[in-house]
C-alpha cells in the first residue's frame, strides 16, 4: 500500500472542503477502496473518512419517503428501515457478512456502483432520489453503466430518499462465495405502476426489466410475467453463469419476488 494522509471531518461542509486537495479520495466503510489500495488499483494522497459525520448517518421518514443517510451501514440499514421499508430493510440484511455489514455504507455502494452489488436494485427499483453535497439526482441517472455514476469528483452521496412503495421485495441467487448478486431482482409497486430493477446481470451494471414492469403493473402477479423472456444478449457471462442462464434467473427472481411482496 502506498503512504497516504487521513482525515476524518465532522461536518459535509469540512468533507467536501478536504475533497478539494490534489488526489482526495472519500472513504466510507473501506469494503471496496481499502481492498483496492492494498493490491495498488487506487492510490489517493487523502483519505477523507466519512464515517464521522453525524448528519450523513441514520434512517428517517421525510419529505418524499425513507431518507438514508449516506454514510449509514447496512447493519443499521436492516434495522432501522425494517418497520417503514421492509424490502430494503431484508436487502440490506442480506448483504455480505457481518464485518461486511457493519463497515459498507449505502453511499459507498452505490458510488461504486458494482455491476452485482445489491443496493444499486434497491434504489433503481425503488426509483429513490440520491442527494448529493451539491445537488438531487433521480436514481434513474445516476446508474451510468460498470463502476460508473453521474457522481463528479468529490461530489458526496449525503443521503438517498426512498418512496415507500405499497409492496415491494428483493430476491437475490447469491454468488456463493462472496455473497454478491450472481443476480438479482428488486421489485417495487407504487400507486403509478410498478418497478423492476436487476443487478448481477446486465454487462452495463443495474437495469430495469421494463416489459415486466409493464405487465406487472396491469397485473401484479407472477403469473403476468410467464409469457416474456429475457433478452440474454448483453448480459454478463463469466465463469459463474452465462447471460442464458442469467437470463432466466431473472425472469425466476422476478416471480419470486412478485409473490415475496404480494
Ligand atoms: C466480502 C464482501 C462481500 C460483499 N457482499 C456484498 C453483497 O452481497 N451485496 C452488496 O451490495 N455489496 C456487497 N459488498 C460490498 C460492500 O457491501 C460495500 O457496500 C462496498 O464494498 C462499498 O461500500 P463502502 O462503504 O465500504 O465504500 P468504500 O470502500 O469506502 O468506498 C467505495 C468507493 O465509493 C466512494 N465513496 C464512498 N462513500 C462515498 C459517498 N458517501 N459519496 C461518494 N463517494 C463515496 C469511495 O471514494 C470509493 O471510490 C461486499 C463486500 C465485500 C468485501
Amino acid at each position: 500500500m502506498h503512504n497516504f494522509d487521513f482525515v476524518k471531518p465532522s461536518t459535509i461542509a469540512d468533507a467536501v472542503k478536504a475533497l478539494k486537495a490534489e488526489g482526495a479520495q472519500a472513504l466510507s466503510g473501506g469494503q471496496t477502496l481499502v481492498a483496492s489500495m492494498k493490491q495498488r488499483l487506487a492510490a489517493p494522497a487523502t483519505l477523507v473518512s466519512l464515517t464521522g459525520i453525524a448528519e450523513m448517518k441514520g434512517v428517517c421518514l421525510g419529505d418524499g419517503g425513507l431518507h438514508v443517510g449516506g454514510a449509514t451501514p447496512h447493519a443499521d440499514v436492516a434495522r432501522e428501515a425494517a418497520r417503514h421499508y421492509p424490502a430494503l430493510a431484508a436487502l440490506a440484511g442480506g448483504i455480505g457478512d457481518p464485518q461486511v455489514r457493519n463497515r459498507g455504507t449505502l453511499g459507498g455502494s452505490i458510488a461504486n456502483d458494482d455491476p452485482a452489488a445489491c443496493y444499486p436494485a434497491g434504489v433503481l427499483g425503488s426509483g429513490a432520489t440520491v442527494v448529493t453535497d451539491r445537488r438531487r439526482i433521480a436514481a434513474d441517472d445516476f446508474f451510468q453503466g460498470l463502476f460508473t455514476t453521474a457522481l463528479h469528483a468529490g461530489e458526496i452521496v449525503t443521503s438517498v430518499v426512498f418512496p415507500i412503495p405499497q409492496a415491494a421485495a428483493y430476491e437475490k441467487f447469491d454468488q456463493p462465495a462472496s455473497r454478491f448478486a450472481l443476480t438479482g431482482v428488486f421489485v417495487a409497486k407504487y400507486a403509478d405502476g410498478v418497478r423492476v430493477a436487476v443487478t448481477g446481470a446486465g454487462g452495463d451494471g443495474v437495469f430495469r426489466w421494463t416489459e415486466a414492469e409493464r405487465a406487472l403493473s396491469a397485473n401484479f402477479s407472477a403469473s403476468a410475467i410467464a409469457g416474456l423472456s429475457v433478452d440474454p444478449s448483453g448480459l454478463i457471462h463469466d465463469l459463474h453463469g452465462t447471460p442464458e442462464y442469467r437470463a432466466n434467473l431473472v425472469k425466476v427472481l422476478t416471480a419470486r419476488a412478485v409473490q415475496a411482496a404480494g
